[in-house]
């Protein structure tokens, strides 16, 4: 059986699995590897028990009237299965493209990556740091955490372009110099996350759901997460999400991370003074946060090596969202299938 490993349990690599075992069904094993204790990547959503959780990552998924005919079989498949709904809540600020729509996951953001894996049935390892991939022979043989390795057929990389150049071993050593010069263009916005979550008996007073504020050098966008998911709150308390804007991310970036909390709060409440007291808060770096310059020409994928495969996909290959991740998986199937079932 052929042995896939797919580094990243973020939307990219758990679609790129999900239809890699739709395609090859039991032709091929695959596992999935990611660095974090969970998964979802920049869909994760954090949670506090008796709170609401809330998505520290993607908000919504908005799908253009382009790509919801491109990628429809897919949006059909999270709406069906009550993964995506429509998205209801009331928002002040957006500005939107006519004819798009915006979808919410009840359950976060998350559950779309996690949708995606449970349908792979692929074997997934959390908290598995990959420090190096090395050609051997025919396989690359990847290694983990402490010095631990595993050998596999075809390797694809999804975590972001200056994570994949970070890794130790050949795949550097493989670029050509075209290559290395296009990775080299890519460039990605930082900011904080920001989640305050309340006990039950507290209120949210705000106006709107979601808002994008533009008042503020320090925050962009506040979400009440239980309004934007139209969750009931009988047992749970609210929980709110903040993002700062990305010139605040840039310059706090490498900053005392006690000393960003305090400004991104201070900002909170000279923006919201009736926000009650919260029980617990989470702050949350997104150094890698969105992607403002692309692989040029948005390629979807780059075929490091065909033999033993190794592909680099994510949404640097594209573009940040939901439907740029689901480009990079697409075309990295159509190389997955087209290669592993010629070489093997
Ligand atoms: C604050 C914020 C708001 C956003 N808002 C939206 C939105 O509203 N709507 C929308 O559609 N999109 C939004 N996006 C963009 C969207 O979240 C991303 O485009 C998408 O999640 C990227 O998925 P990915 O799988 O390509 O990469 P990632 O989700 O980054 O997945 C890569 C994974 O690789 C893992 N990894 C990294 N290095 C290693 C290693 N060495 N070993 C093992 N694992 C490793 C990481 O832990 C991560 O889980 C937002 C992103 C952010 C940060």
């Amino acid at each position: 059986m052929l042995r896939v490993l797919i580094v990243g349990a973020g939307l990219t690599g758990s679609l790129c699995a999900c239809l890699l075992r739709r395609a090859l069904q039991n032709r091929v094993h695959i596992q999935v590897w990611d660095k974090a204790r969970g998964t979802g990547g920049r869909m994760a959503t954090s949670r506090v028990s008796e709170c609401v959780g809330a998505d520290l990552g993607a908000q919504y998924i908005t799908a253009t009237k382009f790509y919801k005919n491109k990628h429809h079989s897919l949006y059909e498949e999270l709406v069906s299965s009550g993964v995506l709904v429509p998205m209801s809540c009331s928002v002040e600020g957006l500005q939107q493209k006519d004819e798009s729509e915006n979808f919410i996951s009840p359950k976060g953001t998350s559950h779309i990556v996690k949708h995606f894996l449970q349908q792979s049935g692929a074997e997934v390892h959390l908290l598995r740091h990959v420090t190096s991939v090395c050609l051997r022979g025919a396989s690359w043989e990847v290694e983990f955490s402490e010095g631990q390795t595993e050998s596999f057929d075809a390797v694809v990389l999804t975590m972001p372009v200056p994570q994949i150049l970070q890794l130790r071993g050949d795949v550097s050593r493989c670029l050509s110099e075209q290559q290395g010069a296009l990775l080299a263009q890519v460039r990605y916005s930082s900011r904080f996350a920001l989640v305050l979550f309340f006990s039950r008996d507290s209120s949210l007073d705000l106006e709107h759901d979601l808002k994008y504020v533009s008042n503020s050098p320090c925050i962009r966008y506040i979400s009440v997460e239980h309004r934007k998911r139209d969750t009931d709150l009988s047992d749970l308390g609210p929980s709110l999400v903040v993002h700062t804007s990305v010139s605040f991310g840039s310059q706090y970036l490498d900053s005392d991370p006690v000393q960003v909390q305090t400004l991104i709060l201070d900002e909170l409440h000279r923006l919201l003074p009736q926000l009650p007291q919260p029980i617990s808060i989470k702050t949350h770096k997104w150094r890698f946060s969105q992607v403002v310059s692309s692989v040029p020409g948005c390629p979807g994928h780059m075929t490091v090596l065909n033999e033993p495969l190794l592909l680099l996909g994510g949404d640097a290959f594209t573009h940040s969202n939901f439907d740029g991740c689901a480009e990079s998986a697409l075309s990295m199937l159509s190389t997955l299938t087209e290669t592993l079932m010629t070489s093997h």
